[in-house]
């Protein structure tokens, strides 16, 4: 099927040949016919299936035929994140090229003044995170009654971050009559009961069972110690001449501390998280995009949804907590039909998370035991494992938190700054002695490489043997345990 046959206009199709498109992926060939009729709709496909075109299209064409009204928006998309809401206006600007459509973004952490004087010439699409829109709308500088056609982007993700209070009442106040879309990649009953009261009669298109994760994918679990995280990280990234890839952790300290730690070591890394301020964020992702650098180490809130084109590898170096938030973390892989590799690093404190993650899934994951004898932590590695006592056991702050934060990044900010306060105190450093045998390349200077700790296994604090010795991992030695 061809775009051709989904009824859009021939600007569009011109545009969508520009952009590179040859074919519809199944949730846009599914969506857009019934979209451009006017009928309300439930999308529900996988990350990096190319809902956000499915939607975006057709409101191109839909919102081409009508005329902007000062202070009323016409047609008003949520998104869950500032990061997806500027990703899609960056694909209305694309496919509008031939359509002389006016946008707003309202979005937190950019001046609003700007924001505010678009809407005040009147705009045919908003594009908005809940929170401030919200905002916006209780000073009265908005009005939402002139708003036709409403799109609840992402809506589990939505539900995470605790938006669905905000979008409810968003959505009272929205004029009855008018067409409403949306998408997700998995059905809660929260957003099914949500879609239940704010559509009307809606299309529930589905192109695969919610939560499922891509087939293009392939997943490994890496076996180790919280102590050489890092070290099996390496070696991992420089046994696949990794050409993109991101890099999740659980804590914002922890994306900070990794990325300072991969720059040491030579790569070239950069971050993003919830700390950071919009342009900073925008100005990472686009030197990741860009391929000034070539491994984002992100926060699942920063990260949130975010289209890069053409990243090969995701890396857990922690475990998620949330089982779909690992759907979301690897789905930024093997979008768009590209092959894609997912590596999580997982503890054996982590065996909970995985078992929801694979019960989520419907799939065992292939586990990865590295084949060699056990091994050295270098002095970097301990900075950052969990110190002393309740390590390995998950203190109260540390779990998950469901229905936890509110808007924008403050649930991850919250975990961390908790986990922070309640970091046991250091350990004394360890005896250590220099290592005698270098059978690897290590691009460290040779004082900061590491050392061998010679005390009994069992005297470690980093737990049992987990059959690993040293830092450069081998790939082609792994076994795959059933
Ligand atoms: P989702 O919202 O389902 O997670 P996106 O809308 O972000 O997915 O799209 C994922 C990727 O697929 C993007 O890089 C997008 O440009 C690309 N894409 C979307 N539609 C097509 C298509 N018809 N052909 C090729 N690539 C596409
Ligand atoms: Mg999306």
């Amino acid at each position: 099927m061809s775009f051709a046959d989904l009824g859009l206009s021939d600007e569009l199709l011109r545009a969508v040949t520009d952009a590179g498109y040859t074919e519809p992926t199944p949730i846009q060939q599914q969506s857009i016919p019934p979209v451009l009729m006017g009928k309300d709709l439930i999308g529900i496909a996988q990350t990096g299936t190319g809902k956000t075109a499915a939607f975006v299209l057709p409101m191109i064409d839909i919102l081409g035929e009508g005329r902007t009204r000062a202070l009323m928006p016409r047609s008003l998309i949520l998104e869950p994140t500032r990061e997806l809401a500027a990703q899609v206006a960056e694909n209305f600007e694309k496919y509008g090229t031939h359509h002389k459509l006016s946008m707003a973004l309202l979005i937190g952490g950019v001046q609003m003044g700007d924001q505010v004087k678009a809407l005040e010439k009147g705009v045919d699409v908003l594009i908005a995170t809940p929170g401030r829109l919200m905002d916006l709308f209780g000073r009265g500088k908005i009005l939402l009654n002139g708003c036709s056609l409403l799109v609840i982007d992402e809506a589990d993700r939505m539900l995470d971050m605790g938006f669905i209070p905000d979008i409810e009442e968003i959505c009272t106040k929205l004029p009855k009559e008018r067409q409403t879309l949306l998408f997700s990649a998995t059905m809660p009953p929260v957003i099914k009961k949500l879609a239940d009261k704010f559509l009307n009669d809606p299309k529930r298109v589905e192109v695969a069972r919610p939560a499922t994760t891509n087939t293009n994918i392939t997943q490994f679990l890496i076996e180790t110690s919280t102590m050489k995280k890092r070290e099996v990280l390496r070696g991992l990234l420089e046994a696949e001449n990794v050409q993109s890839g991101i890099i999740f952790c659980n804590r914002k300290t922890t994306v900070r501390e990794l990325n300072k730690s991969l720059q040491r070591h030579g790569f070239r890394s950069a971050e993003i998280h919830g700390d950071m301020d919009q342009p900073a964020r925008i100005a990472e992702l686009e030197r990741f995009k860009r391929g000034d650098v070539n491994i984002l180490v992100a926060s699942d809130v920063a990260a949130r949804g975010l289209d890069v084109k053409g990243v090969s590898h995701v890396y857990n170096f922690d475990a998620p907590w949330h089982p779909d938030d690992y759907v979301h973390r690897i789905g930024r892989t093997g979008r768009a039909g590209a092959k894609g590799t997912a590596y999580t690093l997982v503890t054996k404190e982590d065996a909970e998370n995985i078992a929801n993650i694979e019960k989520l899934t419907g799939q065992k994951i292939s586990r990865v035991k590295l084949k060699t004898a056990p091994a050295p932590s270098d002095d970097e590695d301990r900075e950052e494992a969990p110190r002393g006592r309740g390590r390995g056991r998950k203190t109260e702050d540390e779990k998950p938190k469901r229905g936890r934060g509110k808007k924008d990044d403050r649930a991850d900010d919250a975990v961390d700054e908790e986990v922070r306060r309640d970091e046991p105190r250091r350990e004394p450093a360890r005896r250590e002695e220099p290592r005698r045998d270098e059978p690897r390349r290590d691009r460290r200077p040779r004082d900061e490489q590491p050392r061998r700790d010679h005390r009994r296994r069992d005297e470690r604090d980093d737990g049992p043997d987990d059959g690993w010795n040293g830092p450069i991992p081998d790939f082609l030695n792994y076994t795959l345990a059933e």
